[in-house]
């Protein structure tokens, strides 16, 4: 056996080998100790190897998509092993023949299909990377670099055959991934040692798999695309270039490779241009959170806040839009026209809601029974996929007047329901079935007379046995005696030890079998027979039921297409339902979208922070306008204010307007009016990369140095402190020149937060530069924000009050105020460093308790000397005039 494990595992040095040996998946050597520190299992041993014993550790059969599923968030591949000939065919060989065994399936992140391993509203997605240098090359990049090297990505989900394309480059590359969010990546071994590559490749929120670059080959794609799909020509397909087919051979080659024989249901490639979505850097998709806060929840992050969906798959179809924004007008306006139409139509959008929530995952199912993976309960969710398609016929049917286009096409793809497979499965289902079909008992009754026959026999020998038993006790006088049934024994009677007697008294009827602790077991002739009459009849039912499972399957199988066009069409129609659903909840409008400079976003909110005031129960969210656009360039709004003031939260605000607009929802302002953005950057916050070897101001000059070289008419740039990281003249001279910048070369729509209040002086030679400034109220020493934005500039940062209500110590903020007034009222020629005089340090100050602020402590002992329950009401009152006029 050991010999057997080891053949098979130098086959997958780089996977965990789960290696069945009866109820448990056994994992040896190295593996062993892996596992066991992953999982925290025990490590146990068994026999020996060169002199040395073999670490061991076990996992049960039944609860291995819960090891499986830990293993491979921690990033490792599982490679299961399974018996795969039947013991009793070992054992005509020899008795020491070992079982058959092989690897029926490499699970990796990127390729799972269980249910339990999945989440169902995530989609699953692995990529393969290809590349192809400047001056030619092959895929995995032979030749030295001639500029202009073409990259290629294809994202496929195996779990529900989505299958797209993107074309990219050097420099869109880590924006590509990020829009796709593979959770395993494809690489060329060649690509993944090149140094510029890796360190792209170590910021990945997923696992990068180096594979030989034999798999990239492009020369020999066709060949096996054609046999993928079956096809003898690719001309359906369209046409790609060379990077594409490497990529595409390397998805499907990776597909044959981790499923062993078996096809995932792949639809045909299609394009993902980036040029059809907003391109939207990795590092502003961060920044913007939108599937995911900074610190990695899915609380609070814009996706979470807008998703009303009611589906696995419609909320998969939600992220995926959100991810990607359109650029195209006349798509984007479609898919605002059905929501404007679901808005209008509530019960309609109720049904179809009410419907859509009951509707198992169409897709998942049918990628699982096309591996071969799949059970009864997944032709339930096709039967049921199908169902819910026919209901939505109807409703939406009964709207034909008006109906937008996109509704219009799903409507078409409903109404090729292949209805005989509904009604087949409907007539062979039962309402619970099993998981797997071997549990057998799915068949509805009444579908096949033979299996009924069956199940007769075999429930009436049931019956038989219970008379059998009463039958028995009252022969023996043994009132307790019992009938039982094991795997091992079968059908046995059971009797107390002390009854025994009764029993052996009758050695030739009841045939003894065991003698437990407290109870002897016997059989008898009548009961084997029953017990092979009550098997065989089990045992030909359980094959008449296989054989219907095949049979659906293969009936399944053969309409894939179509029930998968069906499952999409069912996406869509939630996504839309839910995007008007969410208008209706949160008071959202349509936007007007067009291809003009415009940008006039009238009352604009902020989506995740409106909601999540609202949850707390404080003030409503204050809506404010940004009006940025132009008829040959964009306007720049240099934004300053008080710390707390809310800058971040309108930059940020008006980006994510822009990407709700053009995933094709309404959006949360009075009235909005964008002109299609084709780039969005973001540079706020800041955070270092230290893996990367970056610090916190590098970090954010990469960011900077990407938007100044990338941003055009059509982009829209949001810039959060530009300068902070470094000394104070040398982050403004940064930000000074960046804002000149985008304003001459640029061109573009731009909001540019600053405590620089300096950079204010810039509206005058900018002409498309203003100044706003967010509001706040002084009042009795405290600061009160208003969080509107209004045209002006402010003149301090207030700093010192929002520290003051962060809780830093009362010494710190009452000399942090006696430097911020020496410094703003010490000569502008003199340097900072000499105020070390006029300032003596903390600690003296802390020793000598002068206040700076006289008038305060004057006021202060004042207040104290006053004993209120001692003073009469006019008393009070002259009181308060004598404080107020400062005596
Ligand atoms: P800093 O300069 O310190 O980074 P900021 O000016 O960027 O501050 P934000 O972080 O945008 O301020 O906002 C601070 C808080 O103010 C937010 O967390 C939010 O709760 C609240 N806030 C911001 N804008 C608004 C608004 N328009 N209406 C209501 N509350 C708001």
């Amino acid at each position: 056996m050991m010999a057997q494990y080891i053949e098979i595992k130098a086959t997958y040095p780089d996977a965990l080998l789960f290696y069945r040996m009866g109820d448990f998946y056994e994992l040896f050597f190295g593996d062993a100790e892996t596992a066991s520190r992953a999982l925290g299992i025990a490590l146990t041993k068994r026999g020996k190897h060169l002199g040395e014993d073999i670490p061991m550790c076990g996992v049960p059969v039944h609860a291995s998509d819960d090891y499986l599923q830990r293993l491979i968030t921690l990033g490792y591949r599982v490679a299961v092993c399974e018996q795969v000939e039947d013991p009793a065919e070992a054992k005509k060989r020899g008795s020491k023949s070992v079982v058959k065994r092989d690897v029926t399936r490499l699970v990796t992140p990127g390729t799972i299909t269980e249910d339990n391993l999945l989440d169902p509203g995530n989609a699953n997605v692995l990529a393969t990377l290809a590349r192809v240098r400047g001056g030619g090359g092959g895929g995995g990049g032979e030749t030295p670099d001639s500029g202009g090297d073409q990259y290629a990505l294809a994202a496929i989900d195996i779990s529900t055959g989505v299958f797209v394309l993107a074309q990219s480059t050097a420099e869109q590359l880590s924006a590509d991934i990020a829009r796709l969010a593979p959770r395993e990546l494809v690489v060329p071994d060649r690509l993944f040692d090149e140094d510029s590559l890796r360190m792209l490749f170590e910021t990945l929120n997923c696992v990068v798999q180096p594979q030989p670059s034999a798999i990239f080959d492009s020369t020999r794609a066709a060949q096996n695309i054609q046999q993928f799909y079956g096809v003898s020509t690719l001309d359906g397909f369209g046409s790609f270039s060379r990077v594409e087919l490497a990529a595409i051979n390397a998805a499907i080659s990776y597909v044959e490779k981790t499923q062993i024989g078996e096809r995932p249901p792949l639809a045909r490639p299609s394009r993902n241009e980036s040029s059809q979505v907003v391109y939207i850097d990795a590092a502003t998709r961060t920044n913007l959170e939108l599937i995911q806060t900074l610190s990695g929840s899915r609380d609070g992050a814009l996706l979470n806040t807008i998703d009303r969906t009611v589906s696995g798959s419609g909320a998969r179809l939600m992220a995926q839009r959100l991810a990607n924004p359109l650029t195209d007008v006349e798509a984007v306006v479609a898919r605002h026209d059905e929501v404007a139409f679901l808005l209008l139509q509530e019960e309609l959008r109720d049904a179809m809601r009410q419907n859509l929530k009951a509707m198992p995952d169409l897709l998942r199912a049918l990628s699982r029974l096309s591996l071969n993976r799949g059970g009864p309960r997944d032709l339930i969710s096709i039967q049921r996929g199908l169902a819910t398609a026919g209901s939505l016929m109807e409703l939406i049917g009964q709207h034909v007047i008006d109906l937008p286009a996109n509704l219009q096409f799903g409507l078409s793809c409903l109404e090729d329901t292949p209805q005989e497979l509904a009604a087949f499965l409907t007539n062979l289902l039962d309402e619970e079935v099993p998981l797997q079909a071997r549990d057998g008992n799915f068949v509805r009754t009444g579908f096949d007379t033979d299996l009924d026959e069956q199940r007769q026999l075999s429930n009436e020998s049931k019956r038989v046995i219970a008379g059998l038993q009463a039958s028995y006790s009252d022969e023996t006088q043994v009132k307790n005696l019992k009938i039982r049934h094991n795997n091992v024994l079968g059908y046995f009677i059971e009797v107390t030890a002390l009854n025994a007697a009764a029993l052996e008294a009758d050695k030739e009827r009841f045939i003894h079998r065991q003698t437990m602790a407290n109870a002897m077991r016997f059989t008898t002739t009548e009961l084997a027979d029953l017990e092979s009459k009550i098997a065989n009849a089990a045992g030909k039912g359980l094959q008449l039921e296989l054989a219907h499972f095949e049979d659906a399957r293969t009936r399944v199988l053969e309409q894939t297409q179509t029930l998968q066009a069906i499952a999409w069409a069912l996406a869509e129609m939630d996504v839309a339902a839910a995007l008007a659903e969410l208008a209706q909840e949160q008071g959202y409008v349509r936007p007007t979208i067009d291809d003009s400079l415009a940008f006039e976003v009238i009352a604009g909110r902020h989506p995740v922070v409106e909601q999540a005031l609202r949850k707390q129960g404080a003030n409503p969210f204050v809506a404010n306008d940004c009006t940025i656009g132009g008829t040959d360039a964009g306007k720049l709004w240099l934004l300053t204010g008080p710390n707390m003031g809310g800058k971040s939260t309108f930059l940020r605000q008006n980006a994510l307007i822009v990407i709700l607009a053009q995933m094709g929802s309404f959006v949360p302002a009075g009235s909005a009016h964008i002109g299609i953005v084709d780039r969005l950057f973001s540079r706020v916050g800041a955070a270092d990369d230290l893996a990367r070897g970056r610090s916190t101001f590098m970090v954010e000059m990469v960011e900077t140095a990407a938007i100044l070289n990338q941003a055009g008419s059509h982009s829209l740039v949001i810039l959060d402190e530009i300068g902070r990281g470094t000394a104070t003249f040398d982050g403004l001279s940064i930000a000074w020149a960046a804002l000149e910048h985008l304003h001459e070369i640029n061109h573009c729509r731009t909001l540019f937060a600053t405590h620089y209040h300096e950079l204010t002086a810039l509206s005058k030679p900018l002409d498309r530069l203003s100044n706003v400034t967010l509001s706040v109220k002084e009042w009795d020493g405290n600061v009160v924000f208003l969080h509107e934005v209004i045209e002006g500039t402010a003149d301090r940062s207030y700093g010192i009050q929002v520290a003051r209500l962060a809780g830093l110590p009362d010494k710190v903020v009452q000399r942090a105020r006696g430097v911020l007034d020496q410094l703003e009222n010490q000569n502008r020629e003199r340097p900072a460093s000499t105020l070390i005089d006029d300032l003596p340090l903390f600690s003296a100050v802390q020793a000598e308790p002068k206040p700076t602020d006289t008038t305060a402590t004057k006021l202060q002992e004042k207040l104290d000397a006053i004993s209120p329950d001692e003073l009469t009401p006019r008393e009070a009152l002259e009181l308060l005039y004598e404080l107020k006029s400062g005596q």
